[in-house]
């Protein structure tokens, strides 16, 4: 029998709590829709394994100690990932396929939206750039690279997490929040969902799922449970590029980076999180340790000479599992079961040799990561060596100057994905009422279009009701 929000549920035997709409996960995506739903008129609640925005606090894992948060607060909690660094690419280009699955108009309105809502909650005070530089542009494609394009809005972490608190408090009145909930299992009978946690059982007329990458494992059991096959999972893996800041000066003068990409054979490669200025440091998840950048202007230190970024390739694969089990069984052989990373000089990738303590002493490209001196050939599989110096042929023709022979190069970063789920236009999945937005969906893959995603949903299930 239902009567108003509560109800009296003969499957439980008790009085239980109904939702119109429950939102599992608070990240980017979560925050979205729930903010679109929020003036909806329908009892709204929104979940999260994690704590709140002002309890999460630092993990040990960032300072290279061993994690041991029940939900790790880098990853979990209010805002999910949308607290770290905080760039909104507002571009098709990289970060997702929604626009293939939303219509190029919806696809640009929604990146509007997503930025009004941001300058709304306090994001206007960081200026907006665009990358866009005609004759660059021109200059690349005739080196055989592509020059990517987008408007940036690049709040940094403290702004960050700034708008996304003032965010929470907007909705805080409006719809019912919970965190630190594990949700045991759900399921579906009559017309509604049963949510169970530890401490009680949620019922809701449609359920949409954001928890991101991070929820991952959890989502495996819940496709599972529901019968939903996911298809192909994108993988990147490539390697880490530190280099003279001073080679990208004329393609950086009127922008803080760059992305670019190229074609070969059927893979598409693309540079990824570049920091002038910049340096390398270790990046703990899922069990591997990789190089991963770091923007100077984040820590406020003066900066280096350097310049670092990634040179990704992706690979699909049937499965997580599969893309997973690739990734690391590559990157756990260079890890040796401690942090190791391998660096070697480029100059010495080329003659095929090992690069060595003495050579690294006396390199004109300071290394600002300690790394393994190592060989690359013997660590990384071909297709990323081949990438790699097909790029730097390009690139060399693009900046007019020989890539420096102390550029470093370290093996291996990887960026996970979440495995592509069937949904219909307005995502919702094989099972009636039950939606998936933002990274979990396997559509996006960036701040932007999963909190794009979070809007777009939310405005179906508004015209729904
Ligand atoms: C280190 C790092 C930096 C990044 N920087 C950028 C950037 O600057 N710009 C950019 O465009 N992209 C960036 N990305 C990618 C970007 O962060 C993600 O694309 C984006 O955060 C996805 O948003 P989401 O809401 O789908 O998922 P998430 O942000 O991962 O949020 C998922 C939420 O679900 C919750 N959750 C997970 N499992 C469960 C569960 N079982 N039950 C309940 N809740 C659960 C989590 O606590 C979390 O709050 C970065 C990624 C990483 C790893």
């Amino acid at each position: 029998m239902i009567d108003g929000f509560f109800y009296v549920s003969r499957r439980e035997g008790r009085v239980c709590l109904l939702y119109d709409i429950t939102i599992v996960g608070a990240g980017i995506a979560g925050v979205f829709l729930a903010y679109e739903l929020a003036d909806s008129g329908q009892k709204i609640l929104l979940l999260d394994r994690g704590k709140r925005l002002e309890d999460r606090h630092p993990c040990p894992l960032d300072q290279a100690n061993t994690c041991e948060c029940n939900a790790c607060d880098t990853y979990f909690g209010f805002g999910g990932l949308g607290k770290s660094e905080g760039k909104f690419n507002y571009s098709n280009g990289f970060g997702g396929e929604l626009e293939q699955k939303v219509g190029a108009h919806t696809f640009k309105n929604l990146m509007r939206r997503v930025d009004d809502v941001l300058c709304r909650f306090g994001a206007d005070t960081i200026p907006v750039y665009s990358t866009f530089q005609p004759n660059l542009s021109k200059r690349a494609e005739e080196a055989g690279l592509n020059m990517i394009h987008t408007d940036v809005r690049h709040l940094g972490t403290v702004k960050s997490i700034q708008v996304l608190q003032e965010l929470y408090l907007y909705l805080l009145d409006k719809i019912d929040m919970k965190f630190e909930c594990e949700i045991a299992s759900m399921d579906c009978q009559y017309d509604y969902f049963s949510i169970r946690t530890k401490q009680e059982v949620i019922s809701s007329k449609q359920v949409v799922l954001a928890t991101g990458r991070s929820g991952s494992d959890w989502l495996t059991k819940i496709w599972d449970s529901f019968g939903i096959s996911p298809s192909k999972t994108r993988l990147d893996l490539g390697i880490r590029v530190e280099m003279k800041a001073e080679q990208f000066r004329s393609v950086l003068q009127r922008a803080f980076e760059t992305k670019l990409s190229f074609h070969h054979g059927e893979k598409v490669t693309t540079t990824y999180c570049m920091n002038p200025r910049g340096r390398i440091v270790r990046k703990y998840q899922d069990g591997l340790v990789m190089p991963d950048g770091q923007n100077y202007r984040e820590k406020g230190s003066i900066g280096t000479a350097n310049l670092n970024f990634t040179l990704f390739t992706p690979t699909y694969f049937s499965t997580q599992q599969a893309a997973d089990q690739y990734a690391h069984a590559i990157i756990e052989k260079i890890n040796r079961d401690k942090a190791r990373i391998v660096v070697q000089r480029w100059e010495d990738l080329c003659n095929g040799m090992p690069t060595c303590m003495e050579m690294l002493v006396r390199n004109e490209v300071k290394p600002t990561l300690e790394a393994d001196c190592g060989d690359l050939l013997e660590e990384v599989p071909g297709l990323y060596i081949a990438m790699l110096q097909t790029f730097f042929t390009r690139l060399e023709h693009f900046i007019q100057e020989p890539i420096h022979p102390d550029t470093l190069l370290y093996g291996m970063d990887a960026k996970f994905y979440a495995p592509v789920i069937p949904t219909d236009p307005y995502m919702q999945t094989e099972v009636n009422g039950l939606f998936v937005v933002g990274d979990c969906s396997g559509i996006s893959h960036s701040l932007s279009q999963a909190a794009a995603c979070g809007l777009y949903v939310g405005e179906f299930l508004k015209q729904q009701y």
